[in-house]
C-alpha cells in the first residue's frame, strides 16, 4: 500500500534516509515540485479536488483527508525524527488528543508529575472523564515508575526535558520497562527537537510536538505533529485524524515547514545563549537556584548528556523573594517579552504558576515544585549582551 504521507519511494524520498540532520530541515521528505518547479511547496489553499470520472482522482479528494502542503509537513518531521510516518494537527494540544484516541474505558496511563498544564487539564479534566485512568509519577524513578505497570496499563507519556522544572528523563530506560511490559512510549519532544533529541533512535513509539515552539520557532503558528513509525499504528493515527478532523491548514502547514528549514541554526544560538545565561544566573546572589540540564550538579546531567547533544533554550530559576518581587521584576524586562509559550526566536519571561501551569492545582504545582518565586526563560537568538543586560536590569 502507498501512502502518500509517508516518505516517497522516490528519489527524494530514498534520499532523505540517508541525509545529515542539517540536510533534512531543508530537503528531507521534500518532493519536487512538478508543475513550475516551485522551489517551496505551494500553499494549496483548497477544500476539494476535481476528479476525471467519479471515484477517479489524483490521490487527493478532500483536505480534511489528504492536502499536498500538509503532506509535505508531515514527511518533514518523518524525515527529522528518523520516522516512518508523520501526521500533522491544528495544535499540539489536538495531536496529543489523537493520541488518546487511540485508546478505550479502562486503559491506565502514566505519565510525568511534572508536565505541561495543558497536556495535564486534557488528560485529567477531558479524557478522565471518558473512562481512561492517569496516574502521574515522577518518571526519572524508573523502579518506581515499573511498579505502577498494571494489565491494564497501556501507554507511558513522557516530557523531556520537562516544563517547567527542567528535569531529564531517561527515555531508554522507560523504553526497556515499555518494551517487557508490552506498552507504547510516547515523547513529547517540544522542548529538544529532534535537532538535540531523538526519541525514535532511543526506543520511543510516537513522537508528539507542540511545532507552535522550536519547530515553527517565529511565535506566528499554532500547530502540533506526530512521527511514528509502526505501519499499525500509523493507520490508526491517520484514520483518527482524518474521522476527528483537527487537522492544520495549508498556510500553517507551509509557515511551519519554512520555519523547520532553519531549526538547526536557530537551536544552536538558543543553546548558545542560554549556557551564557543560566551560568550568569547561577552566580547572581539574587537567585536562588537555576534548574538547567547543562550543570553538572543537575540531578540528571549524565542522562541529559548521552540522549541530547546539547542542553536547549529552557532555563527556569527561582528568586530569593515572594510573589510580589517575582510580580516586579517578571514586569521589568525590556528586550524579554512577558508571555506564555516558547521557543521562538525572540526571549520569552513567564511566571508559571499564574500562566502556563495555572490550571494545575496548587497543592500540586507545590509538590512538583512550581514555587510562587519560580520563573521560566524561553531563552530566543538575540544578541547575547542585550539578553544578559536585560535581567541585570530586571533583577536589580
Ligand atoms: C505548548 C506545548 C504543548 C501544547 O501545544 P499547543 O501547540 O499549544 O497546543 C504540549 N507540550 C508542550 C511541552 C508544550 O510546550
Amino acid at each position: 500500500m502507498y501512502i502518500s504521507w509517508t516518505l516517497p519511494n522516490n528519489e527524494g524520498g530514498l534520499y532523505s534516509r540517508i541525509m545529515k540532520f542539517n540536510t533534512k530541515t531543508i530537503h528531507g521528505g521534500q518532493i519536487k515540485e512538478k508543475a513550475y518547479g516551485a522551489v517551496m511547496p505551494p500553499i494549496y489553499q483548497t477544500s476539494t479536488y476535481s476528479q476525471k470520472s467519479p471515484g477517479e482522482h489524483s490521490g487527493y479528494e478532500y483536505s480534511r483527508t489528504q492536502n499536498p502542503t500538509r503532506h509535505a509537513l508531515e514527511r518533514s518531521i518523518a524525515s527529522l525524527e528518523n520516522a516512518k510516518y508523520g501526521l500533522a494537527f491544528s495544535s499540539g494540544l489536538s495531536a496529543i488528543d489523537a493520541v488518546m484516541k487511540l485508546f478505550s474505558p479502562g486503559d491506565e496511563i502514566i505519565s510525568t508529575n511534572d508536565l505541561y498544564g495543558g497536556s495535564y487539564r486534557l488528560f485529567n479534566k477531558i479524557y478522565a472523564k471518558f473512562g481512561l485512568k492517569f496516574i502521574f509519577t515522577d518518571l526519572r524513578n524508573l523502579k518506581q515508575t515499573e511498579k505502577l505497570v498494571t494489565n491494564k496499563t497501556k501507554l507511558i507519556w513522557v516530557e523531556t526535558p520537562t516544563n517547567p522544572m527542567i528535569n531529564i528523563i531517561d527515555i531508554k530506560g522507560l523504553s526497556k520497562i515499555c518494551k517487557s511490559n508490552n506498552l507504547l512510549l510516547a515523547v513529547d519532544n517540544t522542548f529538544s527537537t529532534p535537532y538535540l533529541q531523538k526519541p525514535m533512535d532511543l526506543g520511543a513509539d510516537i513522537i508528539m510536538h507542540s511545532a507552535t515552539k522550536f519547530l515553527a520557532g517565529h511565535s506566528d503558528v499554532i500547530l502540533g505533529l506526530l512521527a511514528l513509525s509502526n505501519d499499525e499504528l500509523a493507520e490508526k493515527l491517520y484514520f483518527i485524524q482524518n474521522s476527528s478532523g483537527a487537522i492544520c491548514g495549508p498556510m500553517d502547514s507551509f509557515l511551519t515547514l519554512r520555519g523547520i528549514k532553519t531549526l538547526h541554526v536557530r537551536m544552536k544560538r538558543h543553546c548558545e545563549n542560554a549556557k551564557v545565561i543560566a551560568t550568569f544566573l547561577n552566580n547572581h546572589n539574587k537567585v536562588d537556584k537555576v534548574y538547567w540540564p547543562g550543570f553538572e550538579n543537575h540531578l540528571n546531567h549524565d542522562v541529559a548528556k548521552s540522549q541530547m547533544s546539547d542542553y536547549g533554550g529552557m532555563i527556569s530559576f527561582t528568586l530569593k523573594g515572594d510573589f510580589e518581587l517575582v510580580k516586579k521584576i517578571t514586569s521589568s524586562f525590556k528586550v524579554f517579552t512577558l508571555a506564555e509559550s516558547l521557543g521562538g526566536v525572540e526571549s520569552l519571561v513567564n511566571h508559571p504558576a499564574t500562566m502556563t501551569h495555572a490550571s494545575i492545582p496548587k497543592e500540586e504545582r507545590d509538590k512538583i515544585g512550581i514555587a510562587d518565586n519560580l520563573i521560566r526563560l524561553s531563552v530566543g537568538i538575540e544578541d547575547i549582551s542585550d539578553l544578559v543586560d536585560d535581567i541585570k536590569q530586571a533583577i536589580n
